[in-house]
Order: structure tokens, then C-alpha cells, then sequence
């Protein structure tokens, strides 16, 4: 877990409010890109806390909006603060901010979801992966239907430490809506245990934080918001491929109220669907009977070890797709439909 940092290491001059801000540049929020603002300084305060000590660290903030967090993060004494935001809206905002802390922040218009993170900070604060992290951060409270690919892909970079972990292991505070995080910190047999939590509990230190409940934000949204803190682990507990981890999990999840049996059963194609289930489950000592959500994290590391021999013994299996072969055979079923049909006269 990461030790709570203190805000006010810096002072920032006078300013107008990040209120004040929305009026004066006319930031209304824009429904459709699903943004809700923070206003109170106070909560942007604890939501920065919760990275840890940020004094001369490098940090990138995502989706800063009006720049209520950008003014906590500053605030914190970092050494630098890189702010990337898609609304061109708020670089005006932005810039009033940026001169009253001069040479600390850059700010970039861009989507995070593409932006190259591998330049983004310098190289001399890299560490090696099994070292403490970098003095590097990541804060962002992002609208919800861009937190999660984002954490996904997040996670996958962070399996094969490039993008931002290219510099070592770099923590992440992020903002997610709080069912989701509950899925990302869900424990076996937990009601929210879900493809989520194994995806990111292999790889990190996943911390719910807090919860923020709607009517903080402006203007306010239908559900409650919670604070996740992510660490990579220096030894992810499944030591496979992601793409490998993500199917097995995602064939395991897809019956979540059936048998466990049901859902890895579709790793494989019908002939020898059953046989092959059986070996896989038999050798990675997994009970058939169990449920998805009370798998355990050395379970599903079992069952994606087991599955790796068997691909490396048949390289067909890993392409093999299940819903394909399901989309197929509806698709033949129909075209035999249709032509047993007899013609009209
Ligand atoms: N951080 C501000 C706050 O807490 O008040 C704004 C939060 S609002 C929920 C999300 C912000 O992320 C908006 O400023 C929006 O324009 C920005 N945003 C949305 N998608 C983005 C993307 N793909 N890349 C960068 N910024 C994005």
C-alpha cells in the first residue's frame, strides 16, 4: 500500500476557483463525453494523497478538465506534471495554471488512449523492475468508458513493461466507477470476483481507496465513484503471456453461475472438447465443480500453466475461438435452411 502523501509542499499565487475557471472559459460539461468535475479541493487533496509522497516526483495527470486535481498534484511539490487532455476546451484553463507554476507543467492535447508514454518522462528516472518504483505517477479520474480499456491496456503494458512501465514499476491512481472497482479488488468467493480482478491482481498491488459519492461531482452522475491505487508486482503471479491469461480467464468467467468445467470447456473445439477439459482441469488440480468467482489466484495460475503446455504441444489451440465456431455453425445452419427450402411455383 501506498504510504498517503502530503498535499501543500508549494504554494500556488492566487487564482481564480476551478468553479470561477468553468464560468470563465465556459466549461460546461459535456454530457456525451461523460464529464463530471470535481470542485472541491479538499477531496482532489485526499484523491492525490492516495499516490503516495509526490514531493520531486514526475507525474501525469489524465483528463484534467477544469484542473481541480492539476492544482492537488501541484500543490504536492512535484518536480514535474505532464497533463494530457482530449477537450481542447480546457487548454486555455490549463495554461493559467501552468504559468502560475512556470516550468513545471506541460500540457499536451491528445487521447491517453494513444499517446506514446514511453518518452514521456526522462530517462534517468528509470529503475530496474525489481527495485522500488520510480519516482513516476499517474493520476486521472477519466470518465468511466475510458478508465476501463484503459486499465486493461495499462495491464498488458505492464506484463510486458513497456508504455509507461518502461520506466519500472509506476503507480497509478485512478478513478473508476465503484462497482468497477470493486470487480478490480474483488477476493475468491467475493460477489464482484470477476475477469477484472484476476486480470489485475496478477500483475498488481490493486488498493480500493475511498469512494466518492456522486454529489461530489459537477454535474452530478447516476453512480458513486471510487479511488484505485495500482503497484505492479515485481514477480506477477501467473507467469504467462497476457493474451494467454486474458483468454483462459475470460473462457473460465463466461458462465459465471455454471460450473466452472462449463466456461474452460470452450478453450477447446468440440472434438475432444471433453477429453481435453478433463486433462486440463486434472492437471491444474482444479475442481470441476467449483464456481468461477471462487477460483482462486494459484488456481487460475495452474490452469494457464496447464493450458500453455497443452498449446505448445497443439499450436491450433490458442487461435481456436469458440464464439467463432458458434457464429460459423449458425451461419451454415442458416445457408442449409435456406436452401432445403422448396422453391415456390
Ligand atoms: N480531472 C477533472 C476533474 O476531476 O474534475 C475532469 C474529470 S472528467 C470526468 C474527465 C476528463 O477527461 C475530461 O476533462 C475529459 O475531457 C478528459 N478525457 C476524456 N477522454 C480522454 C482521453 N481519451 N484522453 C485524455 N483526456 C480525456
Amino acid at each position: 500500500m501506498a504510504a498517503p502523501g502530503k498535499v501543500a509542499a508549494f504554494s500556488l499565487p492566487p487564482l481564480p476557483t476551478v468553479g470561477e475557471i468553468i464560468k470563465l472559459f465556459r466549461l460546461k460539461a459535456r454530457k456525451q463525453l461523460s464529464q463530471n468535475f470535481l470542485l472541491d479541493l479538499r477531496l482532489t487533496d485526499k484523491i492525490v494523497r492516495q499516490a503516495g509522497e509526490l514531493k520531486n516526483a514526475h507525474v501525469c495527470e489524465v483528463g484534467p478538465g477544469p484542473g481541480g486535481i492539476t492544482r492537488s498534484i501541484l500543490s504536492a511539490g512535484v518536480e514535474q506534471l505532464l497533463l494530457i487532455e482530449k477537450d481542447t476546451r480546457f487548454i486555455p484553463g490549463l495554461k493559467m495554471l501552468s504559468e502560475a507554476a512556470p516550468g513545471k507543467v506541460r500540457i499536451v492535447h491528445g487521447d491517453i488512449l494513444t499517446y506514446k508514454m514511453e518518452k514521456a518522462f526522462p530517462g534517468h528516472l528509470r529503475k530496474n523492475w525489481e527495485e522500488e518504483p520510480p519516482d513516476i505517477h499517474i493520476i486521472g479520474n477519466l470518465p468511466f468508458s475510458v478508465s476501463t480499456p484503459l486499465i486493461i491496456k495499462w495491464l498488458e503494458n505492464v506484463s510486458k513493461k513497456d508504455g509507461p512501465f518502461i520506466y519500472g514499476r509506476t503507480q497509478m491512481t485512478l478513478t473508476f466507477q465503484k462497482e468497477v472497482a470493486e470487480r478490480l479488488t474483488a477476493n475468491p468467493g467475493g460477489k464482484q470476483r470477476s475477469r477484472l480482478s484476476i486480470m489485475a491482481q496478477h500483475l498488481c498491488t490493486v488498493e480500493n481507496c475511498f469512494v466518492i459519492p456522486g454529489e461530489a461531482f459537477v454535474p452530478v452522475p447516476e453512480v458513486d465513484v471510487a479511488v484505485v491505487h495500482f503497484t505492479p508486482l515485481v514477480q506477477p503471479k501467473i507467469e504467462q503471456p497476457f493474451k494467454l491469461v486474458e483468454k483462459v480467464v475470460q473462457s473460465v468467467f463466461q458462465f459465471r453461475r455454471k460450473y466452472c468445467f462449463r466456461g474452460i470447456a470452450t478453450l477447446f473445439p468440440e472434438s475432444g472438447r471433453l477429453k481435453r477439459t478433463e486433462q486440463l482441469m486434472m492437471t491444474a488440480n482444479v475442481d470441476p465443480t467449483l464456481r468461477p468467482f471462487q477460483l482462486s489466484m494459484s488456481q487460475f495460475r495452474n490452469l494457464c500453466n496447464t493450458y500453455r503446455k497443452m498449446c505448445d504441444e497443439d499450436p491450433s489451440l490458442f487461435v481456436y475461438n469458440y464464439r467463432e465456431e458458434l457464429r460459423l455453425k449458425k451461419k451454415m445452419g442458416n445457408l442449409l435452411k435456406n436452401t432445403s427450402q422448396p422453391e415456390q411455383s
